[in-house]
């Protein structure tokens, strides 16, 4: 099949969060089963986009504001697929990826433009995969202005959600900017969204079928809990909507054959994970107290990854002898309570504020276990980099941390972390305070390493679960839905 993925950020170019690494990771399992895929982002001014890349020939030409707007189009042929870079730098020329006041208008450009680079590469496409937000107008302008164009008669669309808290709101008024009807500011068939217009709503809409990252999140979203006022719209479309993990790249992420960390160590000869530790204690000057545990945590700091229940444990976890070590950065508030607990309790918590994937690797690899408590949870990733590396997880059953995490049972010995259901502080400590008392008994804390070290998260399964999805799509002859 012909599948083209269009996201707002891909590893290894630019990367605010888990879309980027299903962006990047995806396409390339994708491929390697036999499809032909390519992948379309911004180009952004970041430095590893930059000297990028080729220049095609020719101008795209993006119908926007009443005009056509030439855009370049940079290609990277370097990696196993070819990833197309739009090039606008009146919008992508930004110091962040979002937060812009012209976001919309930003994303609602690039979904067009991405419409256009399909017509351009020339190939009739049989899916078009299109994920959060920052894409679903590509969804609507189909359904409208492309929706009498035989160059899309055969394109079905999928839409992944990778986070539903991020609505991607406008005012109706931009829709003759963005070149879009306005018959969309309607509530039961259009896109409007408690008195504005939603993009997210365009891809929940309008979308052939939609998916979100994990079966449980998947379920999750169709209640008022964690619908985020979508939940009625995701109800009636629940029959054309799928849960698919994600998946963990290995080459990125595995202890075995990654260079980012002082040693190199496997299920098999876990004895490099020691020397990663102490280097782990050095970077962030801890004492190089080898027997004490060490819990890390690699988050952005917002109120969905649980990070009340993280500040309201802390003390009582160190006053246990556990380290902390913390990798983030966001909300100002949760920063500022951070380094308070930092600059109180010296030698006890490790912080960094800022992103740093060199670091991430380091606390993955250097700790023994890793904390991610969290409201909700698409999917997350790092629990399943933390498996890998050893440094078992300690979660909240919420989302794809449901999903991934087996409670460990001390009798059978059977599970991979520690997991607890209620959204509260004293369920965590409890959680935390069971794991610490386990990793005192070496014996049963190196069983429970095999389990999770051994555990098998790899994109094959998953791009196996998107190459039947697709499939499925692509045989659907009808206008709406598979
Ligand atoms: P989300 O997408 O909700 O942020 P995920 O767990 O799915 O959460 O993915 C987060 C990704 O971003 C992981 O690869 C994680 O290592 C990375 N990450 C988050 N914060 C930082 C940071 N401050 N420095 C480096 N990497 C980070």
């Amino acid at each position: 099949m012909n599948i083209l993925l269009a996201a707002s950020e891909v590893v290894p170019y630019a990367k605010t969060g888990g879309l980027a690494d299903v962006a990047g990771a995806l396409p390339k399992a994708l491929a390697q089963t036999g499809h032909n895929v390519s992948v379309v982002m911004p180009r952004y001014n970041l430095p590893k986009i930059s000297g990028l890349g080729e220049q095609m020939p020719g101008a795209l030409m993006v119908p926007f504001d009443f005009e056509q707007r030439p855009v370049s189009v940079f290609v990277d042929r370097s990696g196993p697929v070819p990833v197309y870079f739009i090039d606008a730098p009146q919008y992508y020329s930004r110091p962040g990826l979002y937060g812009e006041p012209d976001d919309a208008e930003r994303f609602g450009f690039f979904s067009r433009a991405v419409l256009e680079l399909a017509k351009a590469l020339g190939e009739q496409l049989d899916i078009l995969h299109l994920n959060d937000w920052m894409t679903g107008l590509a969804c609507a302008y189909l359904r409208t202005v492309y929706s009498n164009d035989p160059f899309f008669s055969r394109t079905k669309t999928l839409f992944t959600i990778h986070n539903m808290a991020f609505p991607g709101v406008f005012s109706p008024s931009l829709l003759p900017k963005l070149d879009l009807p306005e018959w969309l500011n309607r509530t039961d068939d259009g896109i409007e969204f408690y008195g504005d217009v939603s993009s997210l709503k365009a891809g929940l809409v309008f979308a052939n079928a939609i998916s979100t990252v994990s079966p449980k999140y998947s379920k999750e979203i169709q209640t008022e809990e964690f619908g985020e006022k979508f939940e009625g719209l995701l109800r009636a479309r629940s029959h054309v909507l799928f849960g698919i993990l994600n998946g963990v790249d290995y080459d990125e992420w595995d202890p075995s054959n990654d260079s980012l960390i002082a040693a190199r160590y496997s299920p098999d000869d876990t004895s490099g994970k020691t020397e990663c530790k102490r280097d782990l204690l050095r970077s962030f000057s801890l004492p190089e107290d080898i027997n004490r545990p060490v819990i890390g945590c690699i988050s952005r700091l917002s109120d969905q990854k649980g990070f009340d229940l993280i500040l309201d444990v802390a003390d009582r976890l160190m006053d246990r002898g556990a380290m902390l070590v913390v990798l983030g950065s966001g909300s100002e508030y949760i920063e500022k309570r951070l380094r308070e607990i930092r600059d109180r309790r010296p030698g006890q918590l490790g912080l960094y504020i800022g992103f740093s994937n060199d670091l991430a690797h380091k606390i993955e690899a250097g700790s023994d276990m890793f904390l991610m408590p969290s409201r909700f949870e698409p999917c997350g990733l790092n629990q399943m980099y933390s498996l890998r590396y050893g440094a078992i997880p300690i979660v909240r059953a919420a989302g794809g941390l449901d999903d991934t995490i087996v409670n460990f049972d001390r009798t059978t010995r059977q599970g991979n972390g520690f997991k607890f259901h209620e959204y509260d502080s004293t369920r965590l400590l409890e959680k935390a305070y069971e794991a610490l008392m386990v990793y005192a008994d070496q014996e049963l804390w190196r069983a429970l390493m095999q389990n999770a070290m051994r555990a098998d998260f790899s994109w094959k399964a998953s791009a196996a679960r998107y190459g039947e999805l697709y499939e499925r799509l692509a045989a659907d002859t009808s206008a709406v839905g598979v």
